[in-house]
């Protein structure tokens, strides 16, 4: 008897539920399979008591709870196989469950699960910075410290400007997005949901307009990047800045790439002012965008890199790598945390960073925006609701519009993600305006799997009832 054949009673959800437990990761069918609908009960009940017991300002995409996942797909409590467009945002890149990742992490598991790097140090940190500091851009001795968060990277990194500098003033872009935390959401352009309500914010952060093609005016690279510098020399003085932050393409601001020339302007700028440049490439990093990290794309050498979400193949650990000069400007102790680089964690990284390195991830992400992009743009030929198809390698966006006036449409980016969520694939949105549909796929998602997950996304736009005219 099938999953599906299974799953019609109470029990045989739970077998179902069972099931995919034990035979997790990419073991998995890879195909979508819906057995209830979207939500099925089992999700029912649990959301149920997650209304009760979480707090309400967790909010969750879909009401949709996961038993398994690998590959493509996630597969829900009740059974059903969800097709994975967003690598629970852009982490699980080598895939769900990947078995060497899974491996390292049991093995490790069994001999030590912390010690704490600041109290008795252990290799496999040692090895992920070692790692690092082979893998990010240039060719300079570098240092790399790790984090449990991307927000906790992003902060440190800012630590250690300041402290290399001796300066305070801090800027970020419109349209950024760098975390939670007070000095983060500091950082991060959007109210809500992020800040509303939240402040007082962190002071001597200043924002700089970023170069955005659909929405400003096809101003070239360079144009826009001495548009942002000459607000910053305006309003902070070169001698005051401590650190330029920077996400490559924009992630939760909509995806956005800025114009060739952009980001090497603001680079050599920071370097003639010494100011430190940060890339965020928490979302970026890791093959996402075809390269192992996106400011490879321009050949932009940044003086620190802040990674997360996919380097350690789901756990949670995070990174700041950098010039050795400007990492070890601060004093002995002044960097760490209680968790910091935790040793599964850290088996973790360098499984999935072989697996980076050596099972052609690069490769496949630039198949997927290919076949991405190709699909949107054909679309797009005919609907003048597609504003934009933008990205690279398996990081791509469509900006949906209003056609007459170009205005963002978030409600048929909401409708949209909606539609395809109940024909079982999981798809995010993303976006200043909340119009912005994002495309994050595992590394390894099936060819076939993709293509059917982003048929029923151009589906549900072409279903979609045109603006009234
Ligand atoms: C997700 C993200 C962060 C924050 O990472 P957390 O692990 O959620 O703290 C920071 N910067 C960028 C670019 C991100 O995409």
């Amino acid at each position: 008897m099938t999953i599906a054949e299974h799953s019609g009673s109470a029990e045989g959800q739970h077998a179902a539920a069972l099931h995919a437990h034990v035979t997790g990761g990419p073991t998995l069918p890879q195909e979508r399979r819906l057995v209830t609908s979207i939500p099925g009960p089992i999700s029912i009940d649990l959301m149920q008591r997650t209304t009760n017991a979480v707090a309400s300002g967790v909010s969750t995409t879909m009401p949709v709870f996961a038993a398994a996942a690998g590959g493509g797909v996630v597969v829900d409590v009740d059974g059903n196989s969800l097709i994975d467009l967003g690598s629970g945002i852009a982490v699980t890149g080598v895939g769900n469950a990947h078995p060497r990742v899974a491996q390292a992490i049991a093995e490790q598991a069994a001999l030590s699960t912390h010690t704490c790097f600041m109290v008795t140090p252990y290799e496999g940190y040692v090895a992920v910075a070692e790692a690092l500091n082979r893998l990010t851009p240039g060719e300079h001795a570098k240092r790399s410290a790790l984090f449990n968060s991307g927000a906790e990277a992003v902060e440190n990194a800012v630590k250690i400007a300041r402290a290399h500098t001796g300066r305070q003033a801090v800027v970020a872009f419109d349209h950024a997005y760098h975390g939670r935390t007070n000095l983060t959401m500091a950082l991060t352009a959007k109210s809500m949901p992020y800040k509303k309500g939240f402040g007082p914010f962190a002071s001597e952060i200043y924002r700089a307009p970023v170069s955005y093609p659909l929405r400003d005016g096809g101003q070239s690279g360079p144009d826009a990047a001495r548009a942002a510098i000459s607000r910053m020399e305006a309003q902070i003085g070169t001698d005051q800045l401590a650190a330029i932050v920077i996400e490559p393409i924009l992630g939760e601001g909509g995806f956005i790439v800025p114009e060739p020339g952009f980001l090497p302007a603001l680079a050599d700028w920071a370097q003639e002012n010494g100011a430190v440049f940060i890339a965020d490439e928490v979302q970026t990093g890791f093959a996402r965008t075809g390269r192992m990290f996106a400011c490879e794309h321009e050949g932009v050498v940044p003086d620190l890199i802040t990674t997360a979400k996919g380097i350690a193949g789901g756990m949670p650990l995070s990174a700041v790598t950098g010039r050795a000069e400007i990492m070890d400007a601060v004093h002995s102790g002044g960097l760490g945390g209680t968790y910091g680089g935790n040793p599964v964690a850290c088996a973790a990284a360098l499984a999935a960073i072989d697996a980076f390195e050596n099972d052609g991830l690069c490769e496949a992400a630039e198949r997927i925006g290919e076949i991405i992009t190709r699909r949107f743009g054909e679309l797009a030929a005919s609907d003048s609701r597609i504003g934009e198809v933008r990205g690279r390698g398996a990081m791509i966006a469509v900006e949906l519009v209003h056609p007459e006036s170009g205005e963002p449409d978030a409600d048929l980016a909401s409708r949209l993600a909606a539609s395809a969520r109940t024909q079982g694939v999981v798809v995010l949105t993303c976006g200043t305006y909340g119009n912005v549909i994002r495309f994050l796929p595992p590394l390894t998602i099936p060819l076939e799997l993709l293509v059917e997950g982003i048929d029923i996304v151009a589906t549900a736009l072409r279903d979609a009832p045109q603006p009234a005219r």
